[in-house]
């Protein structure tokens, strides 16, 4: 592992006990682990490589990857997506570190949360069925009525932004999907908020993602569709635990009893 004096300069200059994360943190205290791990990713942010770490408890360990991530987008103008697998984690991510690290350092970086497509709403679908009250039940139309009154004016139009409850089945009825989704030939194309969100992330230095979106857009990516995620260079994994079950779950194929003995009445019969 090696950084050059410049990278050692900045460690200590953010880091120290007198540094400028002391000065914007009360009780700030110098934890050398913490260092120590952002030392060990800088050095593999210059040298190409994978860094495994395994962090203890209290250490600081996102403001120990997210320094050299932001550094590296200033400095190298590349993207990195960083990975979590709890929302709890993205939250403090995108609402509070970041916002925190970008105002201490004074400089203008893009953070954006990629969620994906299921989180919003599709316009289109919630029309529809505003347009067919006769056939949904009373607990649907009063769903729909809530979610076109929050769908004027929510900021992202996604489902973490609802603050009422919604009855069995109602988000599957009216979020989007890529299966039914028309594109640039939808009418409510230019006000989708998917597809808002998605030009959000095109130009922003930090994506803060889940890992089975991560894993979707590798699969995507594997079979030559159209990616997920913008395109990146540098990923952080946070949360790394998780990631043997995500990426079983994401590249499994499901059946079920019912469907597999279709299949197989077909095949002997
Ligand atoms: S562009 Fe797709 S997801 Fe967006 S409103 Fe239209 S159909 Fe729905």
């Amino acid at each position: 592992m090696t950084v050059s004096e410049s990278d050692e300069k900045i460690l200590q200059h953010v880091f120290s006990h007198q540094g400028l994360l002391s000065k914007h943190l009360k009780q700030y205290e110098e934890r050398i682990e913490q260092k120590e791990m952002a030392r060990h990713i800088l050095a593999s942010y210059r040298e190409g490589t994978i860094a495994l770490i395994e962090a203890g408890t209290g250490i600081g360990k996102s403001f120990a990857y997210l320094l050299p991530a932001l550094y590296w987008a200033l400095q190298h103008q590349e993207r990195t997506v960083i990975s979590t697998h709890t929302i709890a984690l993205q939250e403090q991510l995108i609402k509070k570190d970041i916002p925190f690290l970008i105002k201490v350092m004074n400089r203008e970086i893009k953070a954006v949360l990629v969620k994906g497509m299921r989180n919003y709403v599709c316009l289109r679908k919630l029309q529809e069925m505003q347009e067919t009250p006769l056939l949904h039940t009373p607990e649907e139309s009063r769903d729909v009525q809530a979610l076109s009154g929050w769908a004027k004016q929510t900021e992202d139009g996604s489902r973490s932004s609802i603050s009422f409850s919604l009855g069995h089945g109602t988000w599957d009825k009216v979020s989007a999907d890529s299966d039914s989704c028309n594109h640039v030939h939808c009418p409510h194309y230019k006000q989708c908020y998917f597809f808002q969100a998605r030009k959000e992330a095109s130009d922003a230095q930090l994506l803060i993602v889940n890992h089975s979106l991560l894993f979707a857009d590798i699969q995507a990516k594997r079979q030559k569709r159209e990616p997920v995620l913008p395109f990146y260079k540098r990923l952080v994994l946070d949360e790394a635990h998780h990631i043997e079950q995500v990426a079983l779950d994401s590249s499994a194929q499901r059946i079920d009893r019912t469907s597999l003995i279709h299949a197989l009445a077909k095949f002997f019969f």
